[in-house]
C-alpha cells in the first residue's frame, strides 16, 4: 500500500524536474545562482519525499539510516569547507554520485532476465566506476595528496587498451549470462580505467577533467534510471550529463584546449609534460612604499587576482585598494581569467563577496587589448593564468591556454610569497622580466601594506 498514486507521483516527479531546469537557469549567472542552488535542493527534496510516498520500500529503518549518515557526514563538511577547497569537494560528491549509481545497477542485476536491463546496468556500472575512481584521482590530485604533475608511465596507452578491451568483453558476457561475478569484475575494470584516464592529465587542465566526470556521473545516474524504471532519475542524469558537457566544452574552448587532447595528449609522449626547476636568475624585489608610488601616480591599473588571494582572504584589501586608487582618479578594473582560483568563476564569487561592482570586473577577451595602455598591472597571486609559457612553451602543461597579457604593461608587480611556481607547477619567465618587480609576503599582508602606503602618499 502506497500513499500516492501514480498519477500523483508522476505530477510530483514533473515538478521536481521543473525546478531542476529552473536550478540550472539560476546557476548560469553569479548574481541568480545561490536562488537557483536553492531551488535545486527544493527539487532533490520533493524527489526523496515523492520516493518515500509512491514506492513500496523494504528496509526502511536502513534507509533512513544511510540518509542520517550522509547528511551528518556530509553538512558539517560542506559548511566547513574553504571556498579555495570547492572543487575538490565538487569532485568528492561527484565521484560519490557515480559510485552510488554503480552499486544500485550491481543490486537490480538479480532483478531481471531482461537483455535491454542488463545492458543499461552495464553502461551504469563501467560508467558510475570510471566516475568514482577518476574523481577520486582529481580529489588527491586537487588536495595535494599526490603531485598534481601529469603521471605517465611506459606502457600507459596499452594498459588502458587491454583494460577497456577487458571490460567491453566483460560487458557483453554480463548483458549474456547475467553473472553476479562477472559483474563485479567490470567495476573493477571501470575503477581501473578512471584512475587510468585522470593519472596523465596535467594539473592545469584538471578543472575541465572535473566538469568531464560530473558528465559521465550523469550518464550513469540517466542509465541507473532506466534500469529503476524511473523518470526522474533519467531526466535528472541527463539535465547533469548534458550541462557537464556543456560546461567541459566551455572550459575547453576557453582554455585552448580540446577534450581529447587533454584525455590523451600525455599518452602521444607527454604534451602535457613540463619542468618544475626554479632557476636561480636575480628577480627585483620592490618593497611596499615602492609599490604605492609606481600605483598612487599611475592613470590605469589593472589588478590581476588569482589562488593566492583567495588563500590569503585579500579580496576585502584589494577592493578597498582599488577604491582609494579610484579616489585618485585612476582607472581601475579586475582582469578576470576563467580558470584563475580553483574552479570555474572563483575569482567572480570571490571579489563579489568584497562588493566590487560587476563592472569593474573584465573577462579575459575583453581586457586583454587594454593591457597595452596600462601604466601598471598588479598581479595579486596569479601565476600560471599569466605565465607566457603558455603561449612560447610547446612543451609546458598550459602550452595553448589563453593567458592574461600582462606583459604588455608597462610595469608589472607580483605579490606572491615566494618563488614557488604555480598550479601547473612550472617557472614563469615573466618574473625576470626588466618591467616586472616582486612584493614578497602574504598578498593580504601586502595589500595592506600598499593600502596604508598609498593613503599617505
Ligand atoms: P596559480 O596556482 O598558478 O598561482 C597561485 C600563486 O599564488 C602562486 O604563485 C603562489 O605563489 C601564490 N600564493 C599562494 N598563496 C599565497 C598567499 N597567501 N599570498 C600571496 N600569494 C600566494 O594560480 P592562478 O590563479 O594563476 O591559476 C590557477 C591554476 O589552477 C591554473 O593552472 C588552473 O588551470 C588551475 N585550476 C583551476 C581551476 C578552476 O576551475 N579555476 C580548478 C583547478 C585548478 P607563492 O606560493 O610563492 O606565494
Amino acid at each position: 500500500m502506497t500513499l500516492l498514486d501514480p498519477v500523483w507521483t508522476s505530477l510530483l516527479y514533473l515538478a521536481a524536474a521543473v525546478f531542476f531546469i529552473l536550478a540550472l537557469r539560476g546557476l548560469s549567472s553569479p548574481r541568480t545562482a545561490r536562488r537557483g542552488n536553492l531551488i535545486g535542493a527544493f527539487g532533490a527534496l520533493l524527489a526523496v519525499v515523492t520516493v518515500f510516498l509512491s514506492a513500496r520500500l523494504d528496509n526502511i529503518p536502513w534507509i533512513i539510516g544511510a540518509i542520517a549518515v550522509g547528511t551528518a557526514v556530509a553538512a558539517p563538511v560542506a559548511r566547513r569547507v574553504k571556498m579555495t577547497q570547492m572543487p575538490q569537494l565538487v569532485a568528492l560528491f561527484n565521484g560519490v554520485g557515480g559510485g552510488a549509481a554503480a552499486l544500485v545497477a550491481l543490486l537490480e542485476l538479480s532483478h531481471t532476465g531482461d537483455p535491454w536491463v542488463r545492458l543499461a546496468i552495464v553502461f551504469t556500472l563501467l560508467v558510475g566506476a570510471v566516475s568514482f575512481a577518476g574523481s577520486g584521482v582529481t580529489f588527491a590530485k586537487l588536495q595535494e595528496l599526490m603531485t598534481t604533475r601529469p603521471v605517465v608511465f611506459p606502457g600507459l596507452p596499452v594498459a588502458m587498451a587491454a583494460v577497456l578491451l577487458a571490460a567491453v568483453g566483460t560487458g557483453v558476457a554480463v548483458v549474456l549470462t547475467g553473472s553476479l561475478p562477472l559483474a563485479v569484475l567490470l567495476m573493477v575494470l571501470g575503477l581501473a580505467a578512471g584512475a587510468l584516464l585522470v593519472l596523465p592529465v596535467g594539473g592545469a587542465d584538471v578543472p575541465i577533467v572535473i566538469s568531464l566526470l560530473n558528465a559521465f556521473t550523469g550518464l550513469a545516474v540517466a542509465a541507473s534510471g532506466v534500469v529503476l524504471g524511473n523518470v526522474l532519475l533519467v531526466v535528472a542524469g541527463t539535465l547533469v550529463g548534458a550541462s557537464g558537457t556543456i560546461l567541459t566544452r566551455a572550459m575547453a574552448a576557453a582554455m585552448g584546449r580540446s577534450v581529447a587532447g587533454i584525455l590523451f595528449g600525455a599518452f602521444k609522449g607527454g604534451s602535457t609534460a613540463g619542468s618544475t626547476a626554479v632557476s636561480e636568475r636575480p628577480v627585483r624585489s620592490s618593497s611596499a612604499e615602492d609599490v604605492a608610488v609606481l600605483l598612487g601616480y599611475a592613470q590605469r591599473v589593472i589588478i590581476v587576482p588569482g589562488y593566492g588571494l583567495a588563500v590569503a582572504q585579500g579580496q576585502h584589501t584589494a577592493a578597498e585598494l582599488a577604491l582609494a586608487l579610484e579616489a585618485r582618479g585612476i582607472e581601475v578594473d579586475f582582469a578576470i581569467h576563467p580558470v584563475a582560483g580553483r574552479m570555474p568563476g572563483h575569482m567572480n564569487v570571490l571579489l563579489a563577496e568584497a562588493n566590487v561592482p560587476y563592472e569593474s570586473l573584465k573577462e579575459m577577451g575583453e581586457i586583454n587589448s587594454e593591457f597595452r595602455t596600462a601604466d601598471v598591472v598588479l598581479v595579486v597571486g596569479a601565476n600560471d593564468v599569466v605565465n607566457p609559457a603558455a603561449k612560447t612553451s610547446s612543451g609546458s602543461p598550459i602550452y595553448g591556454m589563453p593567458i592574461l597579457e600582462v606583459a604588455e604593461a608597462r610595469q608589472v608587480i607580483f605579490l606572491k610569497r615566494s618563488m614557488r611556481p604555480g598550479f601547473a607547477g612550472i617557472e614563469n619567465d615573466l618574473l625576470y622580466e626588466p618591467q616586472t618587480s616582486l612584493l614578497f609576503g602574504d598578498a593580504k599582508d601586502s595589500l595592506a601594506k600598499v593600502l596604508g602606503a598609498v593613503k599617505s602618499l
